[in-house]
């Protein structure tokens, strides 16, 4: 069995039984296809509706971007309200907005449940990269606040964000308490064996080459094959390959992470002494946040090859220490990166195809949401579909010049965000 791609979260994930190959001939009510969270998220929740489950993994649980993921649980959509209530009137919008901030509760509320050792912590900071976007935090917030009366984020003023980063290169920011951190890879396995406790029949190292979506469907691999009443397709950056009508649709963007050694307690705390994630408001954004035993693990930099930095811990490092200059030469003692599903306007793409449905395309946004599209997708086969329809109903674009000439042109679009970042 292949291990998992080398990163700090590998290093130090939970232990989990390899799961066997698919060989021969299974029946199930559903198939679900990509162990990461959506995967697991729906698996788990059709089997609690009664449903039989097999999930496929191409490689292990959590291989993909779940397993490698910053671990920022970031509350909502990519999009703020203003241009949620612009494209779909405000009760559309509301709703869509409540039920996007549900999976907050939804995932703090699965780590309970089977507790989940994932060192989950509670806080979210987005830092205000310049003055306007705090102005503009405040105009959202108080937006939000009008349209669903969200009472768990507020405005923090330059003079006191001291309490949550201890960087003086932002402008204040916003805390959002329904929004957290946790170690990814451990979420996923231990959602994995919530499906498995469930029922949910796991194969690893079982990569379905391809899925006929009539009745019954069936979703073949190398060595097997499953035959089921719906199936999910959840491989998110890997859509494309599953299913050539989405290539054009998302783009995987490789990103890069890295984790410090351990640090002094007292250093640990000072970069951010409330212990909340943080993300700052630029377009290409750096991320960053303390594991459980006082590493920074952080997100960032802008790299618009798909072929990775011959170094990854010297890549990632300048933009560390320029958030960071106290973190100078710090010891790096991980680097890795991972594919995000980018669509063309960040929101994710739900839908249907005949007996199967889809989620992906979280856009660097999927931590919280999902979980919460597992479940979605487990309540619209059981014929609860209005709210899996609210994020299916979502505007979507194919990226321009179809899967030959996205790449070019999406770089092309990156780096005029970057200029625009630096300005
Ligand atoms: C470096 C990095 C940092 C990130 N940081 C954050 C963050 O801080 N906050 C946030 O909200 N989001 C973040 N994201 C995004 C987030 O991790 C993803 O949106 C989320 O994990 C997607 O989950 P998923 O289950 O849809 O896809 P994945 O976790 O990618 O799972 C898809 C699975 O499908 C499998 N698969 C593919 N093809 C097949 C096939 N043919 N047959 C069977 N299986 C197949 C893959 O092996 C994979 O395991 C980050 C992503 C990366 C890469």
């Amino acid at each position: 069995m292949q291990p998992h791609a080398p990163s700090y979260y590998a290093a130090s994930a939970n232990p989990f039984p390899a799961q066997p190959r698919l060989a021969g001939a299974e029946s199930a009510d559903v198939v679900v296809v990509g162990g990461g969270f959506t995967g697991l998220s729906a698996a788990l929740h059709a089997a609690e509706a009664g449903y039989s489950v097999v999930l496929l993994e191409a490689r292990r649980i959590g291989w993909g971007a779940s397993g490698r993921s910053g671990g920022q649980m970031i509350p909502g959509l990519r999009w703020g309200v203003k241009d949620l209530v612009r494209e779909l009137g405000r009760s559309r919008a509301a709703e869509l907005v409540t039920l996007a901030n549900s999976a907050g509760a939804m995932v703090r509320g699965r780590i309970e449940r089977h507790a989940i050792a994932c060192d989950l912590r509670r806080g979210h900071f987005t830092a205000a990269a310049k003055p306007k976007h705090l102005d503009a935090m405040r105009g959202e917030l108080a937006l939000l606040q009008d349209l669903v009366g969200y009472t768990c984020a507020a405005i923090v003023s330059r003079a006191d964000q001291s309490d949550f980063v201890g960087s003086d290169i932002y402008h204040g920011g916003l805390i959002d308490m329904n929004g957290g951190h946790l170690h990814p890879l451990n979420y996923a396995l231990g959602l994995a064996n919530a499906a498995l406790a469930a029922g949910v029949r796991i194969f690893e190292d079982s990569a379905v080459a391809d899925v006929d979506h009539g009745t019954p469907v069936r979703a073949r691999t190398e060595s097997g094959s499953v035959t089921a009443r719906h199936a999910v397709l959840a491989a998110d950056s890997w859509m494309g390959d599953l299913e050539p009508r989405f290539a054009a649709m998302t783009m995987p963007v490789i990103n890069y992470n890295v984790a410090t050694a351990p640090l002094d307690k007292a250093l640990a705390r000072s970069l951010m002494p409330s212990n909340a994630a943080v993300a700052d408001s630029r377009f290409v954004l750096n991320y960053y946040r303390l594991s459980a035993d006082n590493r920074l693990i952080f997100g960032g930099g802008e790299k618009y090859s798909p072929r990775p930095p011959a170094d990854i811990g010297s890549f990632v490092r300048p933009y560390l220490e320029q958030v960071f200059p106290q973190l100078k030469g710090v010891a790096i003692d991980h680097a890795w990166g991972g594919t995000v599903g980018v669509t063309l306007n960040r929101l994710p793409l739900f839908g249907r195809i005949g007996n199967s449905f889809y989620a992906h395309g979280w856009s660097g946004h999927g931590v919280l949401l999902t979980t919460l599209a597992g479940d979605l997708i487990a309540r619209a086969m059981r014929g609860s579909a209005e709210q899996f329809d609210l994020f299916a109903q979502l505007p979507r674009r194919a990226f321009p010049g179809g899967t030959l000439l996205r790449q070019p042109l999406y770089v092309a679009g990156m780096l005029y965000y970057a200029l625009r970042d630096r300005l």
